[in-house]
C-alpha cells in the first residue's frame, strides 16, 4: 500500500532521525567488518560475514518496508457503521475530518489519523499501525539478529586490543577508539533493544498496542480484543507461515481484518472480515466497552514512546469535544447518503 501521509514539517525533519539510525548501522557494520574482512579467506569467517550480511539485507528490508507502508489510512465514508451520532461525535477528528474507527488515533507527527495506531516512531519516520507493524516488528527481530552477530564477533577482538592498551600503557590510536566505541554503542542497543523488543511481542501476543497499553483509565480491565495468542499473533503477521520472517504480506500473509472493523472476545477471528462492506458487531466504536484493553507492565517503552502516547491521549479528550460545524456538514452528508 503506498504512502499518504502529508509531508509535513515533522515529516522532513523526521529524516535526520533516519540518516542517524543508517549512519548507526554503517557504525557498527564497519567495525565488524575491519576486524573479519582481512581475513575473509577462512572458511568459518566466510560463513559468518555471509549469515551477517543476510541479516543485514534483511535489517535494510525491513527498515524500508516499515518506513514507506502506509500504516493504515481511513476509508472514506465507513461512518456509515458508527451507530448513533453521539458515538460519532466521540469519535470525530476535527483535523483529519473524518470518523476514527476503534483503535485509530491521530498522530500529531504525521498529521493523520493512523489505523489501529501503535506509535509514532522516530526512528522510521512513521507510525506504526495495522498495515506495517509486521514490519515493523521484522525490524526489531533482524536488528537484534545483527546486534547480537556483532556483539558476539567482536567479544574476542576488543578484549585482545584492551588487554594489549592496558599493557602497554599507551594511548589509544584512532582505529582503537573507533573500535571500542562500536562496541559499546553495539553493546547498549543489544540491552535496550532486546527490552523493547520483548515488550511489543507482549503486545502483539496480547493483541494490543503501545496506545492501548498506555491508557490508564482501563488498568483494571480486560483486553476484549486478545482471543489467544496464536490469533493474536495471526492478526499482526497473518496465517502463512512461510511469511512470518519475510516482509512480504501477499494475499495469505495480511494481517487479519481491515482495521476498520474490530471483533471481540468470543467471536472468530478466522471469519475474515472485508473491506467496507461490513456491520458493526457487538462493540460500537469509540464507545466505553471498546476501550477496555490489556495493562500489562510497560518494560520496554521508550520514554519517547510514553510521552507520545500521553499526547495522543490528551488529543483525543480534545477530538471528543462536542461538535462543530464542519462535523455536523459530514454528519449531514452521510445521513443524506444512507
Ligand atoms: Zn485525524
Ligand atoms: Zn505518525
Amino acid at each position: 500500500m503506498p504512502r499518504t501521509t502529508p509531508l509535513t514539517c515533522n515529516k522532513i525533519l523526521g529524516n535526520f532521525f533516519v540518516m542517524f539510525v543508517l549512519s548507526v548501522i554503517l557504525f557498527i557494520y564497519s567495525n565488524v567488518m575491519k576486524v573479519y574482512f582481512p581475513r575473509v579467506d577462512e572458511l568459518g569467517v566466510k560463513v559468518f560475514l555471509g549469515c551477517f550480511h543476510f541479516s543485514v539485507f534483511m535489517l535494510i528490508w525491513c527498515f524500508l518496508r516499515a518506513m514507506l507502508t502506509d500504516p493504515g489510512i481511513v476509508p472514506p465514508l465507513w461512518g456509515f457503521y458508527m451507530g448513533d451520532s453521539e458515538n460519532k461525535r466521540r469519535r470525530y477528528c476535527l483535523m483529519c475530518h473524518v470518523f476514527k474507527p476503534e483503535r485509530c488515533h491521530h498522530c500529531s507527527a504525521c498529521n493523520r489519523c493512523v489505523l489501529n495506531m501503535d506509535h509514532h516512531c522516530p526512528w522510521i519516520n512513521n507510525c506504526v499501525g495495522f498495515y506495517n507493524r509486521k514490519f515493523f516488528m521484522l525490524l526489531l527481530v533482524y536488528v537484534l539478529i545483527s546486534l547480537y552477530m556483532a556483539l558476539i564477533s567482536m567479544t574476542f577482538p576488543v578484549f585482545i586490543k584492551a588487554k594489549y592498551l592496558v599493557s602497554i600503557h599507551s594511548i589509544p590510536s584512532y582505529h582503537d577508539i573507533y573500535m571500542l566505541s562500536a562496541y559499546s554503542l553495539n553493546l547498549l542497543l543489544v540491552m535496550t533493544i532486546s527490552l523493547f523488543f520483548k515488550f511489543h511481542v507482549n503486545l502483539v501476543l496480547s493483541n494490543s498496542t503501545t496506545i492501548d497499553n498506555m491508557d490508564k483509565k482501563n488498568t483494571q480491565k480486560t483486553n476484549i480484543y486478545d482471543k489467544g495468542s496464536k490469533l493474536n499473533w495471526y492478526q499482526v503477521f497473518g496465517k502463512n507461515k512461510l511469511l512470518w520472517l519475510l516482509p512480504i504480506t501477499g494475499i495469505s500473509g495480511k494481517p487479519i481484518g481491515d482495521g476498520v472493523i474490530w471483533t471481540q472476545e468470543n467471536n472468530n477471528m478466522d471469519e475474515e472480515v472485508p473491506g467496507n462492506e461490513v456491520e458493526v458487531r457487538k462493540s460500537v466504536p469509540g464507545s466505553s466497552e471498546a476501550s477496555k484493553i490489556n495493562s500489562s507492565p510497560q518494560i520496554g517503552a521508550s520514554s519517547i514512546e510514553r510521552s507520545q502516547a500521553t499526547e495522543i491521549k490528551k488529543k483525543e479528550d480534545i477530538d471528543t469535544k462536542p461538535s462543530t460545524d464542519s462535523y455536523r456538514k459530514v454528519n449531514n452528508n452521510y445521513q443524506s447518503l444512507k
